[in-house]
């Protein structure tokens, strides 16, 4: 029996895993598909993290270097896992590049998918260039180029944030909710309102879910930072050739409500990996019905999925926050500890 184990994703969850399995003396290879470790924060060059308030380049870019440190990590990136066989204790993977890798089991830490905005067109995203993302203004604002409108490099001063774009959206099919999109649209809010004192911002919302202690960032985003939130259902975003129009139906009063802005935000939501059929096929296990990898259950094995020895971390289970990822990379990393003690245990009573 190999006492090595195989992660797959580079992410917080991956790197969690792969950090608590070397911690525990397990030799790790982790398999990562980009050339850089760090997952979506780093990918997407996120700003200041909720609920830490730390720049996500200095928090994950610690775990990445704590990773790349470690000699107990052998770390393959540019590559995917393209076969998988065997039984726990005895793996093989062979990768995209040629290469074999030997487990006694795997943790998929392959993450999600940000919700493309192009498939929601009435809402104005890739028709108006001042219709943006969540993930480009954290852009912006990591950058250190701040909050300017893409058409002229102007300084807004009327931002509009539109919660739920990709989620809790059944005609589109995606009934989930991504969970982290308020709490990250509220920090935004406030952001944008640090940099510039003078812009106006509203989001516009279904219902709010802060939840949990991140109920702060709601709360914060009013009284101190004077936010406005619209509860409203939006029916499209237009323009004038400057300004971009919302319209919808305020629901609270129950009256059609046009409100022209210098930017309309996106807070997109978190879509199952687009890799996960292929993942499902070449790992064989099963995916939830939403196309995120499921979960053999909730209360047992931490991370066990529908096949012995292949555990699942992080948000490609489903919509996560980074701390959660995080805690679910080292749960599943005890399990992994837990299967391999019990196969030594056994192999020595043989
Ligand atoms: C706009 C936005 C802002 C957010 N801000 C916050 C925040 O402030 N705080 C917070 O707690 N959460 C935030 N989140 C959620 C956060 O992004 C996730 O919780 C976190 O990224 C999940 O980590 P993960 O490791 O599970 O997945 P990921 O970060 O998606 O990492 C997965 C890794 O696996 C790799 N991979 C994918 N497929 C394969 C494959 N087939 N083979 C090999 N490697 C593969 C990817 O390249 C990636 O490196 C935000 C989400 C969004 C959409
Ligand atoms: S967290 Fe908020 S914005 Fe995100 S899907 Fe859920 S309700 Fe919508």
């Amino acid at each position: 029996m190999t006492k090595e184990v195989l992660v797959v994703g580079g992410g917080p969850a991956g790197l969690a895993a792969s950090h608590a399995l070397s911690s525990a003396g397990i030799p790790v290879t982790l398999v990562e598909k980009t050339d850089i470790l760090g997952g979506a924060p780093i990918h997407s060059g996120y700003a200041k993290l909720v609920p830490s308030g730390e720049w996500a380049k200095d928090a994950i870019g610690g775990m990445v270097k704590r990773v790349e440190d470690d000699p107990g990590i052998k770390t393959i990136k540019n590559a995917t896992v393209a076969s998988f066989d065997g039984s726990p204790g005895d793996f093989t993977a062979k990768l995209s590049n040629g290469q074999e890798v030997k487990a006694a089991a795997t943790i998929l830490c392959t993450g999600f998918t940000h919700f493309d905005s192009i498939n929601k067109p009435e809402w104005g995203f890739g028709l108006f260039p001042d219709v943006v993302t969540t993930s480009q203004v954290e852009q912006m604002i990591s950058s250190g180029k701040g909050v300017r409108r893409p058409s002229n490099g102007e300084k807004p001063k009327r931002v509009a944030i539109l919660l739920c774009v990709g989620s809790r959206d059944r005609q589109i099919g995606r009934e989930w909710c991504s969970k982290v999109c308020c709490t990250v649209s509220a920090n935004m809010a406030m952001e944008i309102r640090e940099e510039l004192p003078d812009c106006h911002v509203y989001i516009y919302y279904m219902d709010i879910r802060t939840f949990g202690l991140y109920e702060e960032f709601y709360w914060n985003s009013q009284e101190e930072h004077k936010v406005k939130y619209i509860k409203a259902r939006i029916a499209e975003v237009t323009s004038d050739g400057d300004k971009v129009i919302v319209k919808g139906e305020d629901t609270l009063v129950k009256r059609p409500i046009t409100i022209p802005f210098d930017m309309v935000v996106h807070a997109i939501g978190m879509d199952p990996n687009v890799d996960n059929f292929v993942l499902s096929k070449t790992f064989d296990v099963d995916l939830h019905h939403w196309g995120f990898l499921k979960r053999q259950n909730a209360y047992g094995v931490a991370g066990a999925t529908s096949r012995p020895g292949v555990f699942v971390a992080g948000a490609a289970i489903g919509p996560e926050t980074i701390d959660d990822s995080i805690a679910q990379g080292q749960s599943a990393a005890m399990s992994v500890v837990g299967m391999l003690h019990a196969g030594a245990t056994q192999t020595a009573a043989e």
